[in-house]
């Protein structure tokens, strides 16, 4: 009763100085004023405080106690150190925003005249070299003070009326380029690197399975890339055609700290000694190792095919042919050579675009998408004949030469001529040494990797898997890398087989109000399949963020 009665007393002091320290300041109340505004006398005061600075403690203490619980939770011990320095400062400043002078006051007062704070990072650090985010040698109490320092020079100096988040982004700048000295340079080499080859559909959907709460702290993962951004390649007929924007189809990449990004063009991988070689720039070395550097289009050694014709198999490829496109005058004739999924969707999607071209679609079979279901071929067929698009069937592409196709040997002029006509995996992946399928795709074991190094994974267009390439494919499989990586690190047994790759189906577009789908064994025309056309791409964009 009598100790419930004290700490009225003591909380009825700090409440009356919190505010009339937010009233007046820190430095203009005065211990009379507060023990006015308690109500209590001034020797009930000293009792309690020995000074007007020691209530400052108090309310330090209240503070400590929260980031210890914080401290103490499992997500938490799980973060990086850099992670876990943001969240303890977070906590410490929690009332900066309702009071920043008092809050500057404080910490200012407990780092000058005490050494516990210097406890909390010490602890971080420990964990940090328990999890071997540091190197060994490295001195706890000194990285301790360091931090400290960065702290209280970061409160002094950016705390002028500046919002919380706003206070914490410098202050953490601050921090983070004095802990890459032990992170960066010399931590590393404890870390066990990851190396993601490519952000395309199957590197994205790697990355997004990775950066989960149960990325073991010593995996430090990179991604290198020659693109500062995902591009959507199922969209690259429409940036062709002129009726996407580029912006449109881009999606930023994972934003998250335990994420490295390398924007550099990958020359070679050099296997044998685990490091990949940057155009410009040195050898990046890897403990693991997943590439999913898409495809590129396959000439089938006709001649003058890769010198005169366009592409729509890469970004910047894309991008020439859309101002070849956008530049051409009326009338001007286009040919795509190859009527599978690209090739009709960029036929379709231009005939809506410039309806004053004249549009040709060389394909091999005797109608188009010939390995669908007939309904759909001809459906398809129809709508090019209904549409002025030209269809040659049965066509064979003997030569290219600029501005004149030549079918079966007979030439024909074009202004422009875009090749759709098969896809390989990219030239740096033709050159790894191990062993390929027909398509130059990797051949894999079943879970993903080299049959001669478990730590090479590819995932995408460049593997040798029993379906078709696609994007949702390269999704599917880059989920499995994951789970396969997330046995092995916590010593889990792999299964020997994985689970089929469950495939929704295909859709594709003849312009923006009509399409095609086979979604199992059920044909889809029409609207329906172009609302879910766009409705996925809908859903993939505002998954991927
Ligand atoms: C017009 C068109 C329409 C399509 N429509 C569909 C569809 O509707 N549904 C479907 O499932 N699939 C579709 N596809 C196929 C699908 O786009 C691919 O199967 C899918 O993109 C493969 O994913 P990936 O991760 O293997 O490679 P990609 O998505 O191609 O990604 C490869 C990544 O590697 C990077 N890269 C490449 N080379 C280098 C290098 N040397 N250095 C550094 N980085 C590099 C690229 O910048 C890119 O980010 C379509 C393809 C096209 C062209």
């Amino acid at each position: 009763m009598e100790k419930n009665k004290k700490e009225r007393t003591k909380e009825r002091i700090v409440s009356a100085a919190i505010v009339l320290f937010r009233e007046n300041g820190f430095d203009a109340t005065t211990v009379k004023e507060i023990t006015e505004a308690a109500e209590v006398a001034k020797g009930t005061f000293f009792n309690y405080f020995p000074t007007k600075e020691s209530i400052l403690q108090t309310l330090i203490a209240e503070r400590l106690t929260a980031v210890t619980a914080l401290m103490s939770e499992d997500y938490f011990k799980k973060k990086t150190l850099l992670f876990k320095v943001e969240r303890v400062i977070a906590e410490l400043l929690a009332d900066y925003n309702d009071n920043p002078e008092l809050t500057v006051k404080m910490w200012v007062h407990s780092l000058q005249s005490d050494q516990f704070i210097h406890t909390y990072w010490e602890d971080l650090l420990d964990q940090a070299l328990q999890l071997n985010e540091l190197n060994p040698d490295v001195c706890i109490k000194q990285w301790s003070h360091l931090i400290n320092s960065q702290f209280l020079y970061g409160l002094v100096m950016f705390a002028d009326r500046q919002p919380k988040h706003k206070v914490i982004k410098q202050m953490m700048e601050l921090i983070t380029i004095c802990l890459q000295a032990i992170l960066e340079k010399r931590g590393n080499h404890h870390m066990h690197k990851l190396v993601v080859l490519g952000g395309g559909y199957g590197g994205m959907r790697v990355l997004q399975r990775l950066l989960t709460n149960d990325l073991p702290n010593n995996i430090e993962v990179t991604l290198i890339d020659k693109m500062p951004y995902h591009c959507l390649k199922t969209e690259y007929y429409a940036l062709a055609a002129g009726t996407e924007s580029d912006h449109h189809i881009r999606v930023h990449f994972p934003d998250d700290e335990r994420l490295k990004i390398k924007y550099a063009t990958v020359e070679e991988i050099d296997l044998e000694n685990k490091l990949i070689h940057l155009e410009n720039d040195d050898a990046f070395s890897y403990d693991t190792l997943i590439i999913g550097l898409g495809c590129e289009d396959k000439y089938h050694n006709v001649p003058g095919a890769p010198e005169h014709t366009l592409s729509i198999q890469s970004m910047e490829a894309t991008r020439k042919t859309y101002e070849t496109l956008s530049n051409l005058r009326p009338n001007a004739v286009v040919s795509i050579v190859g009527a599978g999924l690209s090739g009709v969707e960029l036929a379709s999607e231009l005939r809506e675009s410039r309806p004053d071209l004249t549009i040709k679609l060389f394909d091999r079979g005797e109608i188009v998408l010939s390995m669908f279901p007939h309904r759909l071929s001809s459906y398809v067929q129809n709508w090019f004949e209904s549409h002025g698009v030209e269809v040659v069937n049965k066509s064979n592409i003997t030569a290219v030469e600029e501005n004149t196709l030549y079918n079966h040997n007979e030439p024909i002029h074009c202004d422009a001529i875009i090749w759709t006509a098969g896809i390989q995996p990219v030239e740096v992946v033709r050159n790894l040494k191990t062993d390929k399928d027909e398509q130059g795709r990797v051949k894999l074991t079943p879970h993903h990797h080299l049959p001669n190094d478990e730590n090479v994974f590819v995932v995408g267009d460049c593997a040798s898997l029993p379906h078709a390439p696609s994007a949702q494919l390269a999704e599917g499989q880059g989920e499995q890398i994951v789970m396969v990586l997330k046995k092995r690190w916590n010593g889990e047994a792999i299964p020997e087989t994985l689970p089929k790759i469950k495939l929704k189906g295909v859709l594709g577009s003849l312009g923006k109000k009509h399409g095609f789908g086979l979604m199992g064994e059920r044909t889809l025309l029409g609207r329906v399949p172009r609302v879910l056309k766009s409705g996925v791409l809908w859903m993939y964009k505002y998954h991927s963020g």
